[in-house]
Formats: C-alpha cells, sequence, structure tokens
C-alpha cells in the first residue's frame, strides 16, 4: 500500500508534449526540421549579450523583467504594466490558464490548435473544446458554435501550428466583435513576423482597445531564441495583475532577459531570417507539390505536407528522410497521420530536402 496522493482527476489521460526529435541513431549532425526553429540560429547580438550574461548567472533575474518589458513596450508601442513574459509563450499559456480556468469550465480552440493551450487547461480540470477545421484553418463561426456561458478563454494561433493557415484581420474582428465579453480571447502570434499575406495584420493594436484579449509573442521563432526560453503576453491590465499573482518569482532567467533585449533590437537578424523563410517557403511549397505531394499554404517557417499514397505515405517519407540525416516532424499528436510538417531551413538543408523527397517520390 502507498499513500502517495492520487493526482488530479484528468492529469494521468494527458498525454505528455513531445518535442520534436532531435537524434537519428548514428547520424552525427543530423538536420533538424522538426521544430520550427530559426534555422539562422540567434543573431550575433543576443549571442554577446548572452556571453555578456554569464557573468551573472548567480544572481537571481529581475522578476519583473523591467528592462525587457521596457524594450518590447517601446518596440511596439504598448503600455509596459500590460505585458506577461513567461518561459516561452507556453508559460503565457499556461498561466492565463490557471488564472481562470475552474473545473467545469471550457476552452475553446481549433481542431488543430496548438497542444500547448490544451495541456494546462485539461491539468486545471476544464473542458476542451474542438472546433472542426476541415479546410485545415480556423472557422470563427465554428469556434463560436462551442462557446458557452463556462466558456473562459478561446485561443487561436495566427499563423497556426502545424498547419500554416491564418486568420484574416477581419475574422479576428468578427470573432473577437462577436465574443461575449466573459471570453478571454487569446490570439496567439508566434509566428507574426514571417507572415506575407497582406489581409493578415497583428491583433497588438486591437488588443491595445479591447478588455478581452491578449495577444501573445515569442522570442523563439524570428529571433532564435527557442532554447532560452522567452515569450510574452500583451493583456488587458486586469489580466496582467492577475496572472501576475501566481507567476513563479523568477520565471524568466537572467541570459534569456539579456539575449532578447538585444535580439530585439537587432534588426539586421530578424530580417534575414524572414527574407530566408519567404523566400524559401514558396520555393519548398512548389517544388514538393511538383513531386506529387499536398503542400497546405504556410504563413508560418514551416509547411505542412500530406502524403496521400498508401505506399508512399508520412510515415514511409519520415523515415526514408532519416537515412537522409533529416528529422521532420510526424503530427499524429493533431490526428494528422498523413502530414509531415517541415521546417524551413537553410539554402543547403531546404535543398537537401527536396532532393530526398523527390528521389523518395520516385522510389
Ligand atoms: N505557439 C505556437 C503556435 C507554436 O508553434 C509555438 C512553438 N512551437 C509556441 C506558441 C510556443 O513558443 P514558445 O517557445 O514561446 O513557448
Amino acid at each position: 500500500m502507498t499513500d502517495l496522493p492520487t493526482p488530479k482527476p484528468g492529469i494521468l489521460d494527458i498525454a505528455p508534449y513531445v518535442g520534436g526529435k532531435s537524434k537519428i541513431d548514428g547520424v552525427a549532425e543530423p538536420m533538424k526540421l522538426s521544430s520550427n526553429e530559426n534555422a539562422l540560429g540567434a543573431g550575433q547580438k543576443a549571442r554577446e549579450a548572452f556571453q555578456a550574461a554569464v557573468s551573472n548567472i548567480h544572481i537571481y533575474p529581475d522578476g519583473r523583467a523591467t528592462k525587457l518589458r521596457d524594450a518590447v513596450a517601446d518596440h511596439h508601442g504598448l503600455e509596459p504594466e500590460r505585458l506577461i513574459f513567461g518561459n516561452g509563450s507556453d508559460e503565457v499559456f499556461a498561466l492565463l490558464n490557471q488564472t481562470y480556468l475552474t473545473p467545469g469550465d471550457n476552452i475553446v480552440t481549433g481542431q488543430y490548435g496548438f497542444l500547448a493551450y490544451r495541456i494546462s487547461a485539461l491539468a486545471n480540470q476544464a473542458e476542451v473544446r474542438l472546433a472542426p477545421e476541415p479546410n485545415f484553418r480556423t472557422e470563427v463561426d465554428a469556434l463560436l458554435a462551442l462557446v458557452d456561458e463556462r466558456t473562459k478563454l478561446v485561443y487561436i494561433s495566427s499563423p497556426s501550428n502545424p498547419t500554416g493557415s491564418y486568420n484574416t484581420a477581419e475574422e479576428t474582428r468578427r470573432l473577437h466583435e462577436a465574443l461575449p465579453a466573459h471570453v478571454l480571447l487569446v490570439i496567439d502570434e508566434a509566428y507574426a513576423e514571417f507572415v506575407a499575406e497582406p489581409d493578415w495584420e497583428t491583433s497588438l493594436p486591437l488588443a491595445r482597445d479591447a478588455e478581452n484579449i491578449v495577444v501573445t509573442r515569442t522570442f523563439s521563432k524570428i529571433h532564435g531564441l527557442g532554447g532560452l526560453r522567452i515569450g510574452f503576453g500583451y493583456a488587458p491590465l486586469k489580466v496582467a495583475e492577475a496572472v501576475d499573482r501566481i507567476r513563479l518569482p523568477f520565471n524568466v532567467s537572467v541570459p534569456g532577459l539579456e539575449a532578447a533585449v538585444a535580439a530585439l533590437g537587432d534588426e539586421a537578424h530578424q530580417k534575414a531570417s524572414r527574407d530566408l523563410v519567404q523566400t524559401w517557403r514558396p520555393r519548398l511549397t512548389q517544388a514538393i507539390k511538383g513531386f506529387g505531394f499536398e503542400v497546405f499554404p504556410s504563413a508560418g517557417n514551416f509547411v505542412l505536407v500530406r502524403f496521400p499514397d498508401e505506399k508512399r505515405n508520412a510515415a514511409a517519407a519520415n523515415e526514408y528522410l532519416h537515412t537522409r540525416g533529416i528529422i521532420v516532424r510526424p503530427v499524429g499528436g493533431y490526428g494528422l497521420h498523413d502530414c509531415l510538417r517541415i521546417t524551413v531551413g537553410t539554402e543547403d538543408q531546404n535543398r537537401a530536402v527536396l532532393d530526398a523527397l523527390s528521389e523518395f517520390a520516385a522510389s
């Protein structure tokens, strides 16, 4: 007999989040295109700031993240006190869920909505309602149809992972207008900087004047700081103040804070990162379609490829890419068993992906 407490109801039903694979047996340096990281890595300014911060890693960080707070507020023209910083934007979602969800409440998101929204909602004994995405994009009416008086949060990501689709500025405004005021609308803009489509807009200005919108951003993608774990949310003041009460005292690290401030000021690196993605995303899309596979339009730094063929299926393509030293992301966790998500890499990496997929198509 054990006297261990039992985990709360539902905890043991949660499938743990599994990050992108980073190793292939027998391959010394695989190409990791499985986690939508920045193929150029971190910029020089962020690296230098990280190095310089090493002399201070025995000191606790500033829990208020004052320097980064002011830098982000200044960069985006936002009020500093309305920002929430987290150990990645993942933590911002978890903090929001923890702040607002009680057992029996629900969150609403798209069928292929990012898994991180759901895990902490389930941990707070809330119900997760998934709106169908038959066209691989989040539909406003499908979300609204699931909202009721126990809905506390609606999550959309625009652009979305893993589908790569986005919601137009008009759709996002319509969703906000139609939502009851008791629902907090969380708009995850992790991939904002890669968007080229003119009908997309950042929702930061929309959030500025709204009482129930949180927009989240991350330093993991455009800034190449995924390993340092920094993200933020721009929230109504009341929300930011509520979340701040339960935030872990020092949730963002000393080197993370310093590197993020430097990265924000490194416009050349941001531009190079955006240009790489905007150049190669259409090339990858066109070429992979040419091999006979389906590629969904993407606004992020990745493409979602469907392998409808029974023989040349997603699992076989994944294995084939491994033999070429390339790691991409199976997305069965989202129910997309016939798809692989491929991060846009460097020119050499992208060429290697195309060579491998062309050989696979002909195999
Ligand atoms: N939102 C989306 C849609 C993502 O794909 C990711 C990262 N995979 C995140 C948020 C989380 O980013 P972070 O590294 O800031 O936790």
